[in-house]
């Protein structure tokens, strides 16, 4: 589903962010991506929405080479790639529903499928009752299921969250897991970039460990293995 072969990345400064990185991940994987700051997990999520160019290597996506695709191509990356940040990202000026219809209008959805597939969504993460509010209306829980029906609403084969808990208290951070492991149960390949020890112990799923731009550990069925 996601394939990195011998990509590094060196920073117009001179840093060398990564350094021959060869990745592959599966349909249906749950992949956390740990490390200390600093270490390249940024450069890779970036480099998978196309935010951040390889010097050197190749990116494949669902059995495409999206190395070299175009500027102009990126909205149609986001059919097969969802995001999700740490800020959620939602727009201000416009309610929950609204935010997560513009996702498909991006797309050039049909109106029709979006009438049906928004509500979906929401009921999904459990904010059908949301939807007319505003972001700023809404807890910090409240806005990252938001995100997360806004990532998942065109249905892409891969969901990548960037330290998708990282502004939340314990308690909602195990709601928006749950939610995770839902859309990754409904086969979803799901990559996470996070220093949440606890949820990495608990939930038992692929851990890849980088430091100073290189995979240090890949456990099948890992740890966080940090103190932080
Ligand atoms: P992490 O997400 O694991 O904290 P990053 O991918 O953000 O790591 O950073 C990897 C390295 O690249 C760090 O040394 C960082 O300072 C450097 N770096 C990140 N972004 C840039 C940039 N835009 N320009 C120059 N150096 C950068
Ligand atoms: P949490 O403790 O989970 O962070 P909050 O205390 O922020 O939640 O909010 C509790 C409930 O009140 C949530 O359902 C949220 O949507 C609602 N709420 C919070 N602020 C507002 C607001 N300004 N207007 C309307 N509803 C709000």
């Amino acid at each position: 589903m996601i394939e990195l072969i011998n990509i590094s990345k060196r920073y117009k400064n001179g840093v060398m962010a990564l350094s021959n990185i060869n990745l592959k991940i599966e349909k249906g994987e749950f992949v956390f991506l740990v490390g200390p700051s600093g270490a390249g997990k940024s450069t890779i999520i970036k480099m998978l929405l196309k935010e951040v160019k390889p010097t050197q290597g190749r990116i494949i996506i669902d059995n495409e080479d999206i190395t070299h695709i175009h500027r102009r191509k990126v909205p149609y990356l986001r059919r097969k790639v969802g995001v999700v940040f740490q800020d959620f990202r939602l727009l201000p000026n416009k309610t929950v529903y609204e935010n997560v219809a513009f996702a498909m209008e991006i797309i050039e959805a049909a109106g029709k499928e979006i009438r049906k597939q928004v509500p979906m969504v929401l009921s999904m993460v459990g904010l059908s009752n949301k939807a007319k509010m505003y972001p700023n209306q809404l807890s910090g829980g409240e806005q990252q299921r938001v995100s997360i029906a806004r990532a998942i609403v065109n249905n892409p084969p891969i969901l990548i969250a960037d330290e998708p808990t990282g502004n939340l208290d314990p308690e909602t951070s195990w709601e928006i897991m749950k939610l995770l492991r839902m859309v990754n149960r409904r086969g979803t390949t799901v990559v996470m970039a996070t220093h949440a020890k606890d949820i990495v112990d608990m939930m038992q799923q692929r851990v890849i460990a980088l430091e100073k731009g290189q995979v240090v550990r890949d456990d099948k069925k890992g740890g966080y293995g940090y103190e932080d």
